[in-house]
Parts: structure tokens; sequence; C-alpha cells
């Protein structure tokens, strides 16, 4: 479903309105046009595929030892105030013989990102997507990240950190393979 971006930029205009502002003074005149444009890239990822993002990304490759990737930049909406968390995503899997690219890690995190999201949900798609694609035997996916919608509203929220994991596959099963994974990540929750 493509985004209506004419829609949502007569919707911005009312929504200044609504908001007590004049969406004619100078400052104003070109936002609901901004709004529109810059919710439609961050809501990107609900036009882009799975097959889009691995598109002959993935390699072959002998070894089953465990690949980490750490500290992929991570920017999302929470899709109950709209407003954006962000943080950085952690991931691990044990491929059996096929591997991505780095970069394309990096993009399938950004696809699913770019989507009103749960934290957690954003976590698990992630995992389940490396499983699927590559076949691997275990994923696991950590995700840190910071709320503005607790950030800006709460009090004594300023600094927490929401910390969510989810593991399939031998990393569910083998509670050595999760702690190898927890440790090469650095895992500093709790
Ligand atoms: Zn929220």
């Amino acid at each position: 479903m493509a985004a209506d971006v004419d829609r949502i930029r007569t919707l911005a205009r009312e929504f200044l309105i609504a908001l007590g502002e004049d969406p004619d003074r100078e400052g104003l005149v070109k936002t609901p046009d901004r709004v529109a444009k810059a919710m439609a890239f961050l809501t990107s990822g609900y036009r882009t595929s799975l097959g889009d993002v691995v598109n002959n990304a993935i390699f072959t490759q002998t070894t089953n030892s465990m690949v980490i990737v750490k500290d992929i930049e991570l920017y999302s909406l929470c899709e109950h105030h709209l407003l954006p968390f962000f943080g950085r995503c952690h991931i691990g899997y044990i491929p059996t013989g096929k591997v991505f690219g780095v970069s394309k890690l990096a993009r399938l995190v950004d696809m699913y990102a770019r989507r009103l999201q749960l934290q957690e949900r954003l976590t698990e798609q992630v995992s389940e997507a490396i499983m699927n694609t590559i076949g691997a035997t275990g994923v696991g996916v950590m995700i840190e990240a910071r709320h503005l919608c607790m950030m800006m509203r709460g009090v004594e929220k300023q600094n927490s950190v929401m910390v969510t994991s989810s593991v399939v596959g031998t990393f569910r099963e083998s509670q050595a393979t999760r702690e190898e994974f927890l440790a090469l990540v650095g895992h500093r929750a709790t």
C-alpha cells in the first residue's frame, strides 16, 4: 500500500490547526509537505520486501561458527504515539552454508524499523527473517532502545533503555549458545 502523500499533507495542515497553530505563518507554510515526505520515508519499510533487501547478497560460507554483527543503528516509530524510538540492534546467527553481506543486515533492520512498531515485534521480525532467509540453525537478536514517548512525557524515565531479545532455533534450545551470544554482544542490561 503506497503512502498517500497528498492526503498526509492535507491532514498535517488540519493537525496544525487542531493544535491551535496557524499553518499559514511563515515557519509552518512548508511544514505539512515536509511532514508528509518524512512520514512516507519513515514508513517506507511497508513498501519494501525482504526479497528487495537480500537480493544477491547471500554468500556461501562453509563455517558454522557464530556470526555476530553488533551496534546496528536503529530508528523506528512507536505505534502507540508515533514518536521515535532509537538505539542499537545486535544480531548473532549460526549459518548452515549461507551468510548475509553485513550491510544487508543493516538494511533488513531498517526495513522493519521503518514501520509503525513495537520494539518486541521488531525484534522478533528481524530474527525470523534471518532464520527463514538463509536457513540459519539459530538466530539471536537483541535491541536496546530509548523511547521518546517515555523520555519526553514521563518523569524518572528519561534514562531508561528498553532491552528486548528474540532467540530462535539453536539459540532457543541451547543455553550455552544463548550465553555465547549474550557474552559476544556485551549485554549490559540489568
Ligand atoms: Zn510510545
